[in-house]
């Protein structure tokens, strides 16, 4: 049994370098490898060189159970990852039959002539580990030491569409049979508590963890905490994933929960919706669209999302939404009770439970000494009344980010007013 725990990632491809592309492989690679609790020690990238290939591929060898490679397994000359780790292992590359049938397959599919060249992607090295590409022509492979200190290279196909579904299809069941144990995540997702804060109060809990691990990650005005578990078996884990969000909720942190394992608020707040049998729609100034945006990309939403309005214009506030004038000369576009006319008349015309509005300064310009920019008002209008957020976002902050969290905020009012 090969139980695999470090990893390095290395990719190859001289366009890397260059900055023609960007390593998004890394990154998929990374996030999938954490969540099988496998620990990635270092990326790597090198050019279609196979000197500095096989430099990159010793040392990664050296420190880590594990190299995934991306990249160099195509069928020109300069595609030299097989090659170069196959000779570090001292094995040499045969015909895999089956490979080349794939591939000649694959050509006859796509209604072309295979070019002899292609059949050096059917080569793998003696005892190699072949995943199926139904992506593409060349197999990934994996390929391992048959003594101690055990030690794998996983090869995949550069192309994001290849390596992405293969990773998910067979890799990662191939990594699980590696392990004698089980390993689950879940997700706790929180809005309206900054990650400073959250790390204060949970604290001792995140300290003391070791299995299961706590690691918490950011994203605008949003925290998520990973709960990763290991365990024989699956139920053994996620019982005690269970354990440790049961005590993250009961502290401070409880109050800022809107689900676990749920993606996003916004899909916290259609699955809300639908549990309540309630309705929403939505009046946006200085999100432009961003709350309805967000909704509508939750499939589901049109039993319980009925519409929006954007309305930029003092006037058109007005008109679309009865926004009174008065209002607008005593208090501001931008201004709580603003706001809250928004979300009533959005209500009232659209014939929804819930209403929701968002009206700021988004920046960078157009703030004043009294109402800089970064200040929303997110008003909120029920069957039980009214009621708005002010929002002081830092005007150092950017449009899309002041976007962003406003909308947040929005569906995050929606979601509690839904909830009571
Ligand atoms: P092919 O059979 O297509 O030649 P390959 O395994 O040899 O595949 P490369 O030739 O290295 O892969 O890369 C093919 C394409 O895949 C690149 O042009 C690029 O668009 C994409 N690609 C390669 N590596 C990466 C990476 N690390 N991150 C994102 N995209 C990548």
């Amino acid at each position: 049994m090969n139980n695999i725990k470090t990893a390095e990632i290395l990719c190859v491809g001289t366009e890397l370098l260059l900055g023609d592309i960007v390593n998004t492989n890394a990154a998929f690679l990374s996030q999938r490898l954490a969540a099988l609790g496998i620990c990635v020690y270092k990326h790597t990238a090198v050019g279609d060189n196979p000197e500095r290939l096989r430099v990159a591929l010793e040392r990664a060898l050296d420190c880590a159970d594990l190299v995934i490679t991306s990249g160099g397994l195509g069928p020109t000359y300069d595609d030299l990852t097989k090659e170069t780790v196959a000779d570090w292992f001292g094995r040499p590359l045969q015909l895999h039959e089956e490979s080349l049938e794939r591939i000649r397959t694959y050509f006859a599919r796509t209604g072309r002539k295979m070019p002899v060249n292609n059949e050096k992607q059917a080569m793998m090295p003696r005892g190699a580990h072949v995943f199926t590409n139904n992506y593409g022509t060349a197999p990934a492979l994996a390929i391992s030491t048959d003594t101690e200190p055990h030690k794998t290279v996983i090869m995949l196909p550069g192309p994001p569409g290849e390596l992405m579904p293969i990773f998910k299809e067979e890799v990662e069941p191939y990594l699980k049979s590696c392990s004698d144990s089980v390993l689950v995540s879940k997700n706790i997702y929180i809005f309206g508590m900054g990650e400073s804060a959250v790390d204060e109060v949970i604290k001792s809990i995140m300290r003391d963890s070791v299995n299961p691990t706590v690691a918490p990650y950011c994203k605008e005005g949003e925290v998520r905490l990973r709960v990763t578990a290991k365990a024989d078996d699956e139920q053994t884990a996620a019982s005690m994933c269970d354990g440790v969000i049961e005590q993250i909720c009961a502290s401070e942190v409880g109050n800022f929960v809107y689900g676990i394992d749920v993606d996003s608020l916004e899909h916290a707040l259609v699955n809300v919706l639908h549990e309540k049998g309630l309705t929403l729609c939505c009046a946006e100034s200085c999100t432009g669209g961003l709350i309805a945006e967000r909704i509508t990309s939750v499939a589901g939403c049109s039993d319980v999302f009925f519409g929006g309005c954007v309305t930029y214009t003092n006037e058109i506030k007005q008109a679309l939404l009865g926004v009174s004038a008065a209002t607008l000369e005593r208090h501001g576009a931008v201004s709580a009770e603003t706001a809250m006319e928004m979300a009533r008349g959005a209500r009232e015309r659209l014939g929804t439970d819930i209403a929701v509005s968002a009206t700021g300064i988004a920046g960078p310009s157009g703030g004043t000494a009294e109402t800089p920019v970064g200040t929303v008002f997110i008003g909120l209008s029920t069957q039980n009344g009214e009621e708005y957020r002010k929002l002081t976002l830092s005007a150092m902050r950017s449009r899309e980010y002041i976007r962003i969290v406003s909308a947040s905020n929005a569906l995050d009012m929606a979601i509690k007013a839904a909830t009571v």
